[in-house]
């Protein structure tokens, strides 16, 4: 079983059961619901699916519903999409007209007070760039430096400006009652610049009832500058390289990925490497090398996940690109010697110290596998940080706390009933990693737990425990 989690968007292309079930077999652990495209009845649909299909299969997986987040969007064309050329003339108009290869619609009129003449305008990740040379009667009106197709619904960008847009809008809180609804594990909040912007979420939800953990995705020069005190808030961060691309020179990208995963994993925080990790499988059988190359880097890195977006949501070949991921993930794995690089530092807390002295213990005696009794999954989580060799097995008594452990590196997570007492939560652990295929008879195994055995019993206690 791989390390690295593999998070799969669904969409057009994925949103059925046999899909679903397929990217399971492939190796998918969380399922993301991207907001900014469908309606919310459109992405019920795909989530039941999910819960059916994660319960029936009995793999875990949790669900992430990513919000739009405080981003611009061009309406619709007579015809779904247009070509655009360098050299043509273009136009965003504030209004709700249909669009055509002369002019879509754009209806933020705050942008006609923002945009001026000579500003870039970036759609579709970066991959069209326009020039404004004029702006009148609400028309924003453009030249197309750089064309390409350009289809409805697509966000554009303005590098380095601060657009006048509430960070929650009235369809991202839509978006986070039907998140918090279905009592989904992951919010994943598009644009995240500061740290207030994480809090006003984690308010929002706490006042709806709501447990989701916080992915930041990260996607501004403002979101890098505040990366340290946004990690702080956060349960984990998306290196979100689609828009980051687009206000950030693409050359930087690679060191502010390393960067940014390197912190996560320090402070103990979930982090997923995202976007055209094998862009060109939404139309080929095959990856390039490049690409291939991308996903085992941030492997070598130990990112906590690699994400698939339009390859498994509206790519020709969705199963496979989750199966070459997969693929890529297990071979990548092979070549690191996670003993060797195991950090001699421990963290600060009690908690941090007894996940360290477990991993420690597991690389000493060579343990196959490290089980932790695991309440709401801090244990786990702990025990992740520090990326051991052996697999990490979470036995929690909780369905939405073991879906929720799918998304972090290393954790083959469990529902299990609570044993009477120390002797039979040993034995237990021994069942399981052969069940599991993890050891076999004879094998060393650490175990974490807290003593006495309770579910509200901090994790106090490591014991070093031969298969039988
Ligand atoms: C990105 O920009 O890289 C990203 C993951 O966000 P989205 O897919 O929502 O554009």
């Amino acid at each position: 079983m791989k390390k690295t989690k593999m998070i799969c968007t669904l969409g057009p292309a994925s949103s059925n059961y046999e899909t679903i079930a397929k990217l399971l077999r492939a190796g998918m652990n969380v399922a993301r619901l991207n907001m900014s495209h469908g309606d919310i009845s459109h992405h019920q649909k795909t989530l039941d699916l999910v819960l059916k299909a994660r319960k029936e299969l009995n793999i875990p997986c949790a669900i992430m519903v990513d919000t739009c987040g405080p981003e611009i969007r061009i309406g619709e064309f007579e015809d779904g999409k247009v070509l655009l050329n360098k050299g043509d003339l273009f136009t965003f108009c504030t209004d709700h007209t249909i669009g055509t290869d002369k002019y879509v619609s754009c209806p933020y009129p705050e942008l006609t007070n923002i945009l001026k003449p000579k500003q870039k305008i970036y759609a579709n990740n970066g991959l069209l760039e326009f020039t404004v040379r004029k702006v009148e009667n609400g028309n924003i009106v453009c030249v197309v430096n750089i064309g390409g197709e350009l289809s409805n619904h697509k966000s554009i960008s303005i590098p380095h400006t601060r657009l006048p847009l509430p960070f929650i809008s009235k369809k991202d809180e839509e978006n986070i009652r039907f998140a918090v609804k279905n009592d989904v594990e992951y919010i994943s909040a598009s644009f995240v610049n500061t740290p207030e912007n994480v809090v006003e979420m984690q308010q929002l939800i706490s006042s709806l009832g709501g447990r989701q953990q916080i992915i930041s995705k990260i996607e501004s020069v403002e979101g890098i500058k505040n990366l340290d005190k946004i990690i702080e808030v956060s349960d984990g961060i998306m290196v979100a390289r689609g828009d980051m691309g687009t206000e950030v020179p693409i050359e930087h990208i690679p060191a502010i990925q390393k960067m940014m995963i390197e912190k996560c994993i320090k402070n103990g925080k979930k982090v997923i490497v995202a976007t055209e990790m094998l862009e060109s499988m939404t139309h080929r059988r095959r990856p390039t090398r490049a690409e291939t190359t991308d996903v085992a880097q941030a492997i070598y890195d130990k990112t906590g996940a690699t994400m698939l977006s339009g390859e498994t949501a509206s790519g020709l070949f969705p199963v496979e690109s989750a199966t070459t991921m997969s693929k890529i993930a297990l071979a990548t794995e092979k070549q690191v010697d996670y003993d060797k690089e195991f950090e001699a530092e421990c963290g600060k807390t009690p908690l941090d110290t007894i996940a360290h002295s477990a991993c420690d213990t597991a690389k000493s005696v060579h343990a196959k596998a490290i089980v932790c009794w695991t309440d709401r999954g801090k244990t786990a989580c702990a025990i992740s940080k520090f990326r051991p060799q052996a697999n990490i097995v979470a036995l929690t008594h909780d369905e939405w706390t073991k879906n929720s452990l799918a998304l972090c590196w290393g954790i083959i997570p469990l529902v299990v009933e609570q044993q009477q007492s120390l002797d039979d939560l040993i034995a237990y652990a021994s069942k399981v990693v052969i069940e599991q295929k993890l050891a076999k008879k004879g094998d060393k195994i650490v175990i974490t737990f807290g003593v006495p055995n309770s579910n509200s019993t901090p994790t106090n206690s490591i014991n070093i425990c031969v298969v039988q």
